[in-house]
């Protein structure tokens, strides 16, 4: 058997299949759990490139390494002594540290240099980064797979973009000498060289970076549930799995605000056609949720996921004869952009079109919309509407089954809950119905209801 220069394992006897396993902070929370990940990567040795999140919470009321870092840098930006927050991390890794028994190894030196750029110069970034660097030093001296700094292969251009191509490029050509790595997720190197993170929770995305640098055949993203439930379970109680998904249908169910995955972590897979496959930790033996690009697998339902979203406002924009007006949707929509917000849908009548936006930020604009609306298109009126909630009911199935729209309003009819607005998706692939805010849960549960449970 011929093995790499680092003594590790054969890949060729795996088919050279090679897997990127990103864990979360729940997944790496303690010693205990890192003992679990470690299992996890040794029981299939095509998992060969690992990006770990920064320590999450240990039980109910505790506090992520991450928000710890946030608020130390707040203090070292005011001035104020940080050094108890400071304490209090370096506690939680060297218990880390600790339990895993890992000998003649220590971060002091590492929180030495954080000390002394807080003191220094204090970077919000940098900061808030260090949460996955410390970690992934730890997991890669705990599984003997090579340490690669973020900050060295993964870079942003200067308006905080990510700069794929050149980080695709560098990762490649450093990931083929390195048959296995520790990389720690969050962030890369900005324009100015220095560090740079993603938004919260864009450890997923490192993952999905790596992933499609290395053209690895599966993204498993392990975290604390077994995959992606049709419904939150916070409203419905015990949902079902979804097995199977698209990266069509789950980019739509995530923008309505499902999250267990962050939702910029599917362009870097999806661009190589890789998928994503979301493990439980804590359940290692659960097929948890495939996302595809594209599958024959029926979804059981036909409705893959149903998931929504509260505070939204409707314009709703009234001008007689306006299908004949050429150029009347570019004049309202120009009063929306020159106020700079974006809108969310746009269902449209003969005379009429309504624009959805989100609440929170419409209100301190609304006045200067109108106006701007009256100036650029005159229509006859215009009429605002609040504490609108929108569900999108998600399924690539809906196409090809008669009847579905038909029974989301009769189930909602049943519930007493008031339609106010229906916007079918061109792609057929979702149905996005608005109700009061108030009767969002019920809604939620009458739709999951009809397609779930009296399907069981
Ligand atoms: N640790 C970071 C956060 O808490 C990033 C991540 O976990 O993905 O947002």
């Amino acid at each position: 058997m011929t093995r790499p220069p680092d003594g590790g394992p054969d890949l060729k006897q795996y088919g050279n299949m090679k897997k990127v396993v990103k864990f979360g902070g729940s997944s790496l929370a303690d010693a205990a759990q890192f003992k679990k990940v470690a299992e996890i990567i040794h029981a299939d040795e095509s998992r060969v490139y690992v990006i770990p999140s920064a320590p999450g919470k240990r039980f109910s009321g505790d506090t992520k390494v991450t928000d710890l870092l946030y608020h130390m840098y707040e203090e070292a930006k005011e001035k104020k002594d940080f050094s108890k927050t400071l304490q209090t991390i370096k506690d939680r890794y060297d218990q880390i540290i600790k339990g895993l028994g890992l000998k003649n190894f220590s971060l002091d030196r590492e929180f030495d240099v954080i000390e002394h750029e807080l003191l220094d110069d204090p970077d919000e970034d940098y900061t808030a980064s260090r949460g996955e660097y410390l970690n992934g030093r730890i997991m890669a001296r705990y599984l003997k797979y090579e340490f690669i700094d973020a900050q060295e292969v993964i870079f942003f251009y200067e308006d905080g973009s990510l700069n794929l191509e050149k980080t695709t490029f560098t990762l490649r050509r450093r990931l083929e000498k390195v048959p296995r790595a520790v990389i720690p997720g969050f962030y890369g190197q900005g324009y100015n060289m220095k560090v740079k993170t993603f938004s919260r929770g864009g450890s997923d995305i490192t993952g999905s970076i790596v992933a499609g640098a290395c053209k690895a055949d599966v993204y498993e993203n392990w975290t604390d549930v077994s995959g992606f439930m049709v419904a939150d379970p916070r409203i419905v109680s015990n949902p079902v799995r979804i097995e199977t998904i698209t990266y069509r249908e789950l980019r739509e169910l995530s923008y309505m605000g499902a999250s267990v995955l962050h939702e910029e972590a599917i362009f870097p897979v999806r661009h190589e056609g890789i998928p994503i496959n979301i493990r439980n930790t804590n359940a290692p033996d659960e097929d948890g949720t495939w996302i595809v690009e594209s599958t024959c697998q029926k979804s059981g339902y036909v409705v893959t996921g149903i998931a929504g979203k509260k505070g939204f406002c409707t314009v709703l924009i009234s001008k007689a004869m306006m299908n004949s007006e050429i150029g009347f949707g570019r004049k309202v929509l120009q009063a929306f952009e020159e106020n700079q917000i974006s809108f969310e849908h746009m269902p449209s009548g003969i005379d009429t079109m309504t624009i959805v936006v989100h609440e929170d930020e419409f209100m301190d604009k609304e006045q200067r919309v109108v106006s701007a609306i009256h100036r650029l298109a005159g229509p006859d009126s215009v009429e605002i509407e609040s504490d609108l909630a929108l569900i999108a009911v998600v399924g690539r199935g809906m196409k090809s089954t008669r009847g579905t729209a038909g029974r989301i309003f009769s189930a909602l009819a049943h519930a007493h809950v008031n339609v106010r607005m229906i916007d079918q998706g061109s792609s057929e692939l979702n149905i996005i119905i608005g109700v009061e805010n108030e009767d969002f849960e019920t809604a939620i549960r009458a739709i999951y209801d009809i397609f779930v449970l009296t399907q069981i």
